[in-house]
């Protein structure tokens, strides 16, 4: 095991101080001194919706950080607008024509599967990092499943899910964490959808009873009802609060790794689906009053829950910790909306992506109100910079440079790309039938449709 660092014998978990001796080649020239990094990616994040509430004084964790910090739009790709493709660019710092992650699900020998670790042509910051005999914690990161080895834990993506179907099984815990037996100690923690909060979820929004019986819903097989965004709300308030309470969790058990990254999703899920309600105007035809009066809220109040995560994240971390802040695309209106009152079958689809998601960054790194145009591609060559590692020779972004400050460029300077490598990967193969149930979810949020070839 590790010749240096903490063992966590009852996880299993190894956060090296410096290189593990299992976990991959480590060059001595990044063995030293390690700035630490946290990514919380927020998916769909837009300054749209932010500044306004910035000014209302709503989102004081996020005001915070770019108060001492910095902040610019995050261009996103013209290739796509998936958040799977454009989350795993943001990791591996190239294209998707070169990750190979190209939408949400694929048709492999006639068979639809979702994308998975394996599908991943190049290695991600995880690996990176690990290669370099850092640490890293990743939790809830797309196509993040079956669980890489890496030098610290991953959680990945399938964990907030494992109970979003009513079969959940102790083998489909395959490859959901590394190491293994992580899952075991944090199951507790990922929520049953059926199980969720009224009191929370009108933290956002005022639902009827018939309202509340429709997020409630499930198939006569006991399936999740496709196609409602009063589904996909409780699906994505309950995995947004599974993965920030793991991270929150396993920051309390475990030592901070060098590298942290979660994921939080919320935004998105309301944007898709309730965007009619908060910006009518923005909508062809007349949104029912009494959706805008109780609805009008959801999206801003889910930005105001997301913030507060990121304000009790923020406050576990090391105070020298560079944070950033990142969503994958922003969000505008379709134009149109589904559903009524009396007909709640198809609530929503009227939200849909843009190509401006948000990049805020602050710590001991950041050079306070700098500003910089950005790119998503950008963003992994900026981390391993913010952490004093060597870029990779992959990267098709640049460093974002004038987010640094001098002194930390004259401490952490430059160093010459690097190979990477993938590392070992859990099989691809899963009991029968999971595979099929995380489709169905995808198609429950609205990710996903049956008229799709390969998804999308
Ligand atoms: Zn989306």
């Amino acid at each position: 095991m590790c010749a240096r660092g903490v063992l966590l014998a009852t996880l299993g978990v190894c956060l090296a101080l410096a290189a593990c001796g299992d976990a991959g080649p480590a060059s001595q020239d990044d063995v030293g001194a390690r700035p630490k990094v946290a990514i919380i990616g927020v998916d769909s994040a837009t300054f749209d919706v932010i500044d306004p509430l910035l000014e209302q004084g709503r989102l004081p964790n996020l005001a915070a950080l770019i108060e001492r910090g910095a902040r610019a739009t995050l261009r996103s790709s013209a290739e796509s607008s998936a958040s799977p493709v454009l989350w795993t660019s943001i990791a591996t710092g190239v294209g998707m024509q070169r990750h190979g992650i190209t939408n949400f699900a694929q048709v492999v020998d006639g068979k639809r599967s979702v994308f998975a670790s394996t599908d991943r042509k190049v290695p991600a910051l995880w690996n990176m990092v690990t290669h370099r005999g850092g640490s890293v914690g990743v939790v809830g990161y797309w196509n993040t499943w079956p669980a890489e080895t890496v030098n610290g834990y991953l959680v990945t993506d399938r964990f907030p899910h494992t109970k979003m179907n009513r079969h959940y099984q102790v083998d489909e815990s395959h490859g959901v964490t590394w190491p293994e037996s992580l899952v075991g100690s944090i199951a507790h923690l990922s929520l049953d959808p059926q199980a969720i909060d009224r009191a929370a979820i009108e933290r956002m929004g005022r639902f009827s009873e018939a309202e509340w019986e429709t997020l409630l819903q499930l198939g006569s097989d006991g399936s999740a009802v496709i196609g409602n965004g009063l589904v996909a709300l409780k699906y994505g308030f309950q995995a947004q609060e599974t993965v920030a309470r793991t991270t929150q969790h396993l920051l309390e058990v475990m030592p901070q790794p060098d590298l942290l990254i979660t994921f939080l999703e919320l935004p998105d899920r309301v944007g898709h689906h309730f965007w009619h309600a908060y910006d009518p105007d923005s909508i062809d035809g007349p949104v029912p009053a009494e959706w805008i009066e109780r609805w009008g809220d959801v999206v801003p109040a889910s930005y105001t829950l997301t913030d507060e995560w990121i304000g009790r994240l923020v406050a576990q971390l090391d105070p020298d910790t560079t944070i950033f802040i990142v969503s994958d695309h922003g969000m505008q209106s379709t134009r149109k909306f589904n559903g009524a009152p009396d007909s709640l079958v198809t609530v929503g689809n009227s939200g849909t992506h843009t190509n401006r998601g948000i990049l805020v960054a602050a710590g001991p790194a950041i050079e306070p109100g700098s500003t910089v145009q950005a790119n998503l591609l950008d963003v992994a060559p900026t981390v391993l910079t913010a952490m004093g590692l060597a870029p990779s020779k992959q990267f098709e972004g640049r460093v974002l440079q004038p987010l640094f400050r001098r002194d930390f460029l004259q401490r952490h300077p430059p160093r010459p790309p690097k190979d990477d490598y993938l590392a070992e990967r859990g099989a691809r193969e899963l009991p029968e039938g999971v595979d099929e149930r995380y489709l169905e979810h995808l198609r429950a949020i609205g990710y996903i449709d049956d008229s799709d070839t390969d998804g999308g």
